[in-house]
């Protein structure tokens, strides 16, 4: 089968023919029809991060693909699925390949009125929105709360991130580091484009009460503003690191406005929390998804990956062969 494949960690990995994968013990055996880069697809692509835990590795932590055997019984074969985060291009093959073999309870049926297409786009990125905004609900964040910020909002887990949270009715502040970007995220739902440069500065413990409620994929010094912009009770999803790892902020906006702050998770995500996040994704939710779609080929991704992270991807890049 084809595959893009790193042999060990000194040698940049590349397209390569190899033995189809054999399913082992209680796995299911997938076609994959469709992937998508990811952040973190992109840092191991281009060797940007040691993302890789084993090797030989393929990457591609989004897959949707076809059944062609399940043990389980659980999915006919020809039934489409999708699989996202349990480590794949981590600690075990993704979906840069042909065929996949993964255990047969992480697949998920797609529904009918999804296409694979749609289904790997939302992929990671999709359900990591989604699972942020259970868990501000989950605090009690409404509609009526107030105007929720969502930072990165150019990109994959932003620009689901601002479309759920519009269609879910609430009043979106899109932040973003391109002002060339303004008409599609008022597209995608946003009800005005913040700059990112004033998130870049350096945070003061308190800053001026903002926002109700807020998702953040940045991290270091725009999750810092972020937390000091809140309203008192105000409540923060932070699910990356796009810009930093740190986190240069204090405990005031905690103890003095009782902000929350919510780590979300997507690759590990109990079935129970991905069944409630993938019921976000209604037909009409989906539709709007459409401008976010850069549909490329799979032999692509090394650039792309680059693309992605020198910023200049919009949305989120979906790969078919
Ligand atoms: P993308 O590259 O698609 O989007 C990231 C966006 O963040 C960019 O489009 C840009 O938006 C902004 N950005 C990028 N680099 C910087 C920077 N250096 N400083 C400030 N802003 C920056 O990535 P994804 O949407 O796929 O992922 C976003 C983050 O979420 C990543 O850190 C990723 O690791 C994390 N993540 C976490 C998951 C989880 O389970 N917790 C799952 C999926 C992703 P703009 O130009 O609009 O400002």
């Amino acid at each position: 089968m084809r595959a893009w494949v790193q042999n060990d960690k000194e040698t940049r990995g590349g397209w390569a023919e190899i033995d189809e994968v054999v399913p082992g013990d209680g796995e299911a055996l997938i076609r994959v029809t469709h992937s998508a880069i990811n952040y973190k697809d992109g840092l191991a692509l281009t060797g940007t991060s040691p993302i890789f835990r084993s090797f030989p590795m393929v990457p591609g932590i989004d897959v949707a693909g076809v059944v062609e055997h399940d043990p389980s019984g659980r999915m006919a074969p020809g039934t489409d699925v999708v699989i996202t985060g349990h480590g794949m291009g981590e600690t075990r093959w993704g979906g840069y390949a042909e065929k996949l073999a993964v255990p047969a309870d992480w697949l998920i049926a797609i529904p009918s009125s999804m296409s694979n297409e749609h289904a790997a786009a939302i992929g990671t990125a999709g359900l990591t929105a989604a699972l942020c905004l259970d868990a501000l609900e989950d605090h009690g964040v409404r509609p009526d709360s107030g105007p929720m910020v969502i930072t990165g909002a150019s990109g994959g887990v932003g620009g689901y991130a601002v479309a759920l949270a519009a269609t879910a009715g609430f009043d979106v502040k899109a932040v973003s580091g391109r002002s060339s970007e303004k008409d599609y995220l008022m597209g995608l739902g946003a009800s005005e484009v913040v700059d990112r440069a004033p998130f870049e500065e350096k945070p003061r413990p308190l800053g001026k009460e903002q926002w109700a409620s807020a998702i953040d994929v940045a991290g270091g010094e725009i999750l810092a503003n972020v937390i000091s912009g809140m309203q008192y009770g105000g409540a923060v999803a932070a699910c990356g690191l796009a810009q930093s790892m740190n986190l240069p902020t204090s405990v005031a906006p905690f103890i003095l406005r009782a902000v929350a702050l919510l780590g979300v998770d997507s690759v590990y995500a109990p079935p129970e929390k991905r069944a409630r996040a993938w019921g976000r994704f209604t037909p009409e939710v989906v539709k709007s998804f459409d401008p976010m779609l850069v549909r490329e080929k799979f032999d692509a991704v090394d650039g792309l990956a680059q693309d992605l992270l020198d910023q200049k991807v919009r949305g989120r890049v979906v790969l078919s062969w």
